[in-house]
C-alpha cells in the first residue's frame, strides 16, 4: 500500500525543517500581533462554491468533494481564507475591536498534477485582517511575508503588484478586456476560451505560451481603476516605498480566487522554476458580504510551506537537523534493566533528552547505538556498580569516564551540561 498520489508522510530529518519554520511562523505572528484560528479541514462545499467562486480552477477542478452519511455535501478546504471569514461571523468576531487579525498553519487539498512543489495536500501559512480598509493593512500583510522570507535567508525575492479594482471599475476594464480578447479568440488555450465566458481576467493569468503573449498586449487595468481605488493603490505603494520594500508593478497579475478586489501580490523567487510563486495574496473586500455578512474589508496572504522549505535548500540555507541525545543509558546483565530504566526516568523528570536501547542488545552494539544518536553523554549501568550505588559516566567526546553516585547523576550531568552552555 502506498500514500494517495500527491501525498507524503514527513518523516525525520525532513520534520525537524518543519517544526523550525513552524516555530519561526508563530514568532513572526506573535511579533506581527496576529493570533491563530484553527478552521475545521473540511466544510460544507457550498462555503467554498461562494468564497472562492465557482468559476475558479479550485471550484472547477481542484476541489475533493464527498457526501457523508447524512448526504450532506463537504468538502476538504482548498484554501483557508473562507473558512476564515465563515468563522469570522459564525463566532462574532466583527463585535470584537476591529480589524481582526489572524493566522492559520495547515494543510490544505486539491486535486493538482503533483510534481515538484505541488501536491495534493500541501500545508499553507496564512494570514487574515478583517475589518481594515487602510492601504497600511495590505502594506503590513506584504511587509510580513517579505520580512519573514529575509529572516529566514531567501533572497532574490520579487514581489509582484498590482491593482483588480473593486466591481465598480472592474466593469469598466471587463468590457475593454473582452473587447481585445474577442480578437484573439481564436488563439487562446480551451480553459481560457472558457474564460473568456465567464471570468475573463483569468486569461491574464493563464499559464500557456500562447495565452502569456495575448496577455501582455491586454489593455492595463491601471487606466480603467476609480478614484477610489486609485488612490487606494497609491497609498499601498508609498507605504511600501517608506518600508524600502522593493516590488514591480505587474499588470498581468490577477490570481486565481474571485474574491479578490484592489490590491494583490505574490511573491516568486526564481529558486523553484516553473512553482516560483511561494506566497500570494491580496484584498478581498466582497467575502465578507459574499458569506452572509455586512460589507467589511479584508486583506490577506498564504504562502505554500513546502515551496517555501525547497526555495531555502536551493539557495543553500541551513536548516536544523535531528537533535543530538544528551545521554545514552546502557546497561549491562540482565538484572540491570529495571534500574537502568529508573534512571532513564530520573534522568528525562530533569529535563535531560535521553534514551536506551529496548532491544537487549550487546555493550557494543549499544555503544553504536549511542553513537549514531550523537549523545553526548553515555550512563553505563552495570551490576557491579549497582551493588556499589554507582554509574559509570562517559563523556562521549573526550572519552573521559568516571563513577558518579546513581542519586546524583542528574545533577552532575545538568552540571556538566550547564557548563557547556556556558562555555558556547
Ligand atoms: P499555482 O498557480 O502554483 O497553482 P495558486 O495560485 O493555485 O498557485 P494560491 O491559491 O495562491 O496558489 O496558494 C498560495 C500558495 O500555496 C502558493 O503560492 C503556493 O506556494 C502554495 N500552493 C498552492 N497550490 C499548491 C500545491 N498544489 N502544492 C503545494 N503548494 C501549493
Ligand atoms: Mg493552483
Amino acid at each position: 500500500m502506498s500514500a494517495p498520489r500527491g501525498t507524503r508522510d514527513i518523516l525525520s530529518p525532513e520534520v525537524e525543517k518543519w517544526h523550525y519554520l513552524e516555530g519561526k511562523i508563530r514568532e513572526y505572528c506573535r511579533l506581527y500581533a496576529y493570533s491563530e484560528i484553527r478552521p475545521p479541514i473540511f466544510e460544507h462545499t457550498e462555503l467554498f462554491l461562494r468564497g472562492v467562486g465557482e468559476t475558479t480552477d479550485i471550484v472547477q477542478k481542484e476541489m475533493y468533494s464527498f457526501q457523508d452519511r447524512a448526504q450532506r455535501w463537504l468538502t476538504l478546504r482548498p484554501e483557508a481564507t473562507a473558512s476564515t471569514v465563515r468563522a469570522y461571523l459564525e463566532n462574532k468576531l466583527y463585535a470584537q475591536p476591529q480589524p481582526v487579525k489572524l493566522y492559520y498553519l495547515g494543510p490544505m487539498f486539491r486535486y493538482d498534477r503533483p510534481q515538484a512543489g505541488r501536491y495534493r495536500q500541501f500545508y499553507q501559512f496564512g494570514v487574515e485582517v478583517i475589518g481594515a480598509e487602510d492601504p497600511a493593512a495590505d502594506a503590513e500583510v506584504i511587509l510580513m511575508a517579505v520580512h519573514f522570507f529575509a529572516h529566514l535567508g531567501l533572497g532574490d525575492l520579487e514581489v509582484h503588484l498590482n491593482s483588480i479594482g473593486c466591481p465598480a471599475c472592474r466593469g469598466a476594464y471587463r468590457k475593454e478586456l473582452l473587447n481585445y480578447l474577442s480578437e484573439h479568440i481564436g488563439n487562446l488555450c480551451s480553459d481560457c476560451r472558457a474564460r473568456y465566458q465567464h471570468n475573463p481576467l483569468r486569461v491574464l493569468d493563464c499559464k500557456q505560451e500562447g495565452c502569456r503573449g495575448i496577455a501582455r498586449e491586454a489593455p492595463e487595468f491601471g487606466a480603467y481603476l476609480c478614484a477610489e481605488c486609485k488612490e487606494h493603490f497609491e497609498q499601498v505603494q508609498a507605504h511600501l516605498g517608506d518600508l524600502g520594500i522593493k516590488y514591480q508593478l505587474n499588470s498581468n497579475l490577477v490570481r486565481g480566487l474571485d474574491y479578490y478586489t484592489k490590491t494583490v501580490f505574490e511573491i516568486i523567487t526564481r529558486e523553484l522554476g516553473a512553482q516560483g510563486t511561494i506566497c500570494g495574496g491580496g484584498r478581498y473586500d466582497g467575502l465578507v458580504e459574499e458569506c452572509g455578512g455586512q460589507p467589511t474589508p479584508g486583506v490577506g496572504f498564504a504562502l505554500g510551506v513546502e515551496r517555501l522549505l525547497l526555495a531555502l535548500e536551493n539557495t543553500g540555507v541551513k536548516l536544523p537537523g535531528v537533535e543530538p541525545l544528551d545521554v545514552f543509558v546502557a546497561s549491562i546483565g540482565a538484572g540491570v534493566q529495571r534500574p537502568a530504566f529508573k534512571i532513564l526516568y530520573d534522568l528525562r523528570r530533569r529535563g535531560i533528552r535521553a534514551d536506551k536501547d529496548f532491544l537487549g542488545r550487546s555493550l557494543k552494539a549499544q555503544m553504536k547505538q549511542a553513537h549514531r544518536s550523537h549523545a553526548r553523554y553515555v550512563v553505563l549501568v552495570g551490576e557491579g556498580e549497582l551493588a556499589r550505588n554507582v554509574v559509570t559516566l562517559r563523556d562521549m567526546e573526550t572519552g573521559v569516564q568516571e563513577e558518579v553516585l546513581i542519586e546524583k547523576i542528574s545533577e552532575k550531568i545538568l552540571a556538566l551540561m550547564g557548563g557547556m552552555e556556558d562555555g558556547r
